[in-house]
């Protein structure tokens, strides 16, 4: 089976800054780390990995510097890392993250993909079932347990905010992973000096072909307007009664508000 990770190098902090003038993230001085979720993604696939003997391959979206993000992937024990960076991609939305990295994926070979639940800087939880619409399979969102995995089916517990759902597909599939699923593990000696060694492998514009408006700010559909961190504020309001009359409700405070 051939498992591919899907990680994300994001800035190691809670409290994102942000350039009021510019509205992008402040990412100087703030050191890097893979995104906490994915470490429990990798974690799922290096004990099915443990479990079948499965190749486990990660990949990354960004600049040259997230091959730092990879190497730890391979001191954990992935196989295979590849590095998808070229200026093309600067700039992308999550429709065009997702749609760049699923074009690389389909060039790897799949039969599983994982990803985080979501990414601490980002925060959309888009990118992954992004990624399975554009390779036309399955996704399921938030496990927390796997029940059974083979080459040709999974059976996994997916979290809902009133308990989880017990979910079955067919591969090729792609899920998402939340933390209760495991408990990554740390890099071994032998694992450290491999990913020395390890060859992180480039994929560029050129081996994807990937269509100039498909990617990057020129395929990104959407456009950051504003970005800022939200206040905390105490004045709550609880819309009760059933559905249609809470919706109701809220439409009305809503155009009250002139948001709508
Ligand atoms: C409207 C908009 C405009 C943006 N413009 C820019 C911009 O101009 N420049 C810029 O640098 N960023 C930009 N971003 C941010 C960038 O698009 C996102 O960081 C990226 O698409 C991932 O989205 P996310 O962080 O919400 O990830 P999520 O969707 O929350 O991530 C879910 C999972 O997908 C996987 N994943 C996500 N991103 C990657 C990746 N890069 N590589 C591998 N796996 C990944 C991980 O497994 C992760 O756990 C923009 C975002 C938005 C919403």
């Amino acid at each position: 089976m051939n498992i591919t990770v899907c990680i994300k190098q994001v800035p190691d902090t809670s409290e994102v800054r942000i350039n009021p003038e510019t509205n992008t993230l402040i990412r100087d001085g703030v050191p890097s780390i893979i995104n906490p979720y994915d470490l429990h993604a990798l974690e799922a696939a290096l004990s099915i990995k443990d479990a079948t003997g499965a190749n486990v391959s990660v990949l990354t979206m960004g600049p040259p510097q997230a091959d730092s993000a990879l190497k730890e992937a391979v001191a954990m024990g992935a196989d295979d890392a590849y590095l998808l960076t070229d200026r093309a991609f600067a700039g992308s939305d999550t429709w065009a993250t997702a749609n760049t990295l699923a074009t690389a994926i389909r060039k790897i070979g799949f039969d599983l993909i994982l990803c985080g639940k979501q990414a601490i800087d980002g925060d959309t939880a888009q990118v992954g079932p992004g990624i399975a619409e554009f390779l036309s399979i399955p996704h399921i969102a938030y496990v927390s347990k796997i029940d059974t995995i083979t080459e040709e089916c999974v059976r996994v517990h997916r979290l809902m905010d009133d308990g989880y759902d017990v979910v079955e597909s067919s591969t090729p599939l792609l899920m998402t992973i939340v933390k209760e699923l495991n408990s990554p593990r740390l890099p071994s000696l032998k694992g450290k000096i491999r990913a020395k060694k390890a060859e992180i492998k480039k994929i560029s514009n050129s081996d994807i072909e990937i269509k100039e408006n498909d990617t990057g700010l020129p395929g990104s559909p959407t456009q950051v307007k504003n970005i800022f961190a939200p206040e905390s504020k105490k004045d709550r309001k609880t819309i009760e009664g059933p559905p249609p009359d809470q919706v109701s409700q809220l439409v009305d405070i809503l155009r009250s508000l002139k948001c709508i």
